[in-house]
């Protein structure tokens, strides 16, 4: 029985036309052919057949071929005397797999006579070489894809996860878009690295960076920037003051509406007066402007005190002698500093602050006070006797006013005129804490000035009536005349809130007079004890 052996496989040869020759060099076959010793394919086209005859006669089973390639069908013997020269003969059904950029063909090769002669599905592969690529595209995507795609999952966790870490408690203000720079004088241009430094650290860096009582310049807008708000710990005339975080540091943030800008521009350019710094002055980080739902947000960053205003303080605590006295001391102490000018290269303008009172000074952690909101202070140098108002022209807390105030008789010109009226405020509020002092056991109600003749609000013209007209202050309670230190105290106040601003004591004195008072034998003695 004859036994018939279909190969089909891929051949290309290296140049672009068809070399049958090269045919015979490049086929690869597996296998062995069950021959017979002679019998007839078909052959065509015929010139390439011996004797142009359409058939030819195979030669030991050589067989007989059929090829689809770039030029047509083509078949014929596979025998060496043929011109095709192609032989089927030896290894066969292993798909030769061509070199790239030959032709293609498909070949089929068989064994008994005439058995060429019906082939005709001889379909062309896809090009090797396409095929390749296109494994190595797929090879390509699957690694790639799943790379892609787990890069993509991993930003997307990333981003999650910094979302959920701002809008942790104790963030509410997260995150904050921040779309305008400082204006160039006051330190436009930004860094981006402070360090884990504290802010103590930096602050003792920038001793000689020139950039008045804050941390330098450059540093301002990125500590800024790194602060979380945790509550809302007061409200002023201006807006409202937050506890922040950096780090792990308590500060407070005042915030300014952008209609406020007037005020927080010059409370910065107060805090960025040179040699500022002070014990008795509230301190002062930096200065931030920055833009939140397409408002303008200003920032003013300071210390924290935990014991909040002297107001505040007054309203829940009494004091003993030594306690009253140090709050009064520290507190004049910083309005010498405020209200003396520093001559020399690197001076310090006098300066008035213009709205003294209990809610503007704050008590600290060590029971001193400091002086804080100087939105609304003047500043005065003698080498050109110029008093620079600023540009916000709100006006103090009526409360306090002094008579010249009320009675418009102040003299705008004359620097000492706003040293005298923070005088006659802070005889005020020396005597609100004066009334908690113990003694014998007995205190006075925390009360502001004038609260029994004026409402809760005064307009001008009430406390004008109360203070120019009437000519009242305060009452000076009877207790006081029994102890010696309440005696002096009431003796001080008295000599601050002259009508006559002239006849006032001077900051100087104040402090002068309350550190006698610290140092009395008397008290020195109940110290010992631990009781002043
Ligand atoms: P304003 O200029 O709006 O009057 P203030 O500076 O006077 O603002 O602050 C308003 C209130 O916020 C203060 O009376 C005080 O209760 C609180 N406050 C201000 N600064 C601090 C601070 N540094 N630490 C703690 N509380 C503060
Ligand atoms: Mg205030």
């Amino acid at each position: 029985m004859l036994r018939v052996f279909l190969l089909v496989f891929t051949i290309t040869t290296p140049g672009s036309g068809l070399s049958l020759p090269g045919l015979d060099r490049n086929l690869n076959m597996s296998g062995t052919v069950n021959e017979e010793d002679q019998y007839m394919c078909a052959c065509q086209p015929a010139f390439n057949c011996l004797h142009n005859k359409n058939y030819c006669n195979t030669s030991r089973g050589a067989g007989c071929f059929a090829l689809n390639g770039e030029d047509g069908i083509r078949k014929g013997c596979g025998a060496d005397k043929e011109k095709h020269l192609l032989n089927c003969q030896g290894k066969r059904n292993v798909v030769w797999r061509p070199d790239s950029g030959g032709p293609n063909l498909v070949v089929k090769c068989c064994a008994y006579n005439l058995c060429n002669v019906d082939v005709e599905d001889l379909t062309l592969p896809p090009k090797v070489v396409a095929e390749e690529t296109t494994f190595n595209m797929n090879m390509l995507m699957a690694v790639l894809v799943p790379i892609g795609v787990l890069i993509v999952a991993v930003v997307i966790v990333v981003l999650v996860f910094r979302h959920l870490q701002k809008r942790q408690p104790g963030s509410q203000e997260s995150p904050r878009v921040r779309e305008e720079l400082l204006p160039q004088e006051y330190g436009g241009i930004r860094v981006t690295q402070v360090g884990d430094s504290t802010l103590q650290e930096l602050i003792d860096e920038s001793c000689t960076s020139g950039s008045g009582s804050g941390l330098p310049f450059l540093v301002q807008a990125t500590v800024a920037r790194s602060i979380s708000l945790i509550e809302c710990i007061g409200k002023g005339r201006y807006g409202s003051v937050w506890r922040g975080r950096y780090h792990d540091e308590n500060l407070a943030v005042k915030i300014f509406s952008s209609r406020d800008e007037a005020s927080w521009l010059r409370e910065t350019e107060i805090y960025n007066t040179c040699l500022l710094r002070h014990e008795g002055i509230l301190g002062y980080y930096a200065s931030d402007m920055t833009s939140r739902n397409s408002c303008t947000q200003l920032w003013l960053i300071m210390h924290y005190h935990e014991n909040g205003s002297l107001y505040d303080y007054l309203q829940s605590t009494t004091l003993d002698w030594e306690e009253m006295l140090r709050l009064c001391h520290s507190a004049a102490a910083g309005l010498v500093h405020l209200h003396t000018e520093i001559v020399g290269n690197q001076g310090k303008a006098a300066i008035a602050h213009r709205d003294i009172k209990s809610k503007n000074i704050l008590v600290k952690g060590n029971g001193n006070c400091c002086i804080g909101d100087l939105g609304l202070a003047v500043t005065h140098t003698q080498e050109n006797n110029k008093i620079d108002l600023g540009r916000n022209n709100k006006v103090g807390t009526k409360r306090y006013m002094a008579p010249e105030l009320l009675d418009e008789t102040l003299n705008p010109e004359y620097f000492e005129a706003f040293k005298q009226v923070d005088v006659y405020a802070f005889g005020l509020v020396i005597w609100e804490i004066a009334r908690r002092c113990v003694t014998e056991g007995m205190f006075d109600d925390y009360k502001p000035p004038f609260w029994d003749v004026v409402p809760s609000d005064p307009s001008f013209d009430d406390m004008k009536k109360v203070v120019v007209i009437d000519q009242q202050r305060p009452a000076i309670p009877n207790r006081w005349s029994s102890d010696s230190i309440l005696l002096q105290m009431s003796k001080l106040i008295q000599e601050c809130w002259k009508c006559n601003p002239k006849a006032r004591l001077t900051s100087l004195r104040i402090k002068k007079t309350l550190n006698q008072l610290l140092n009395q034998p008397q008290c020195k003695k109940i110290k010992d004890t631990n009781k002043c």
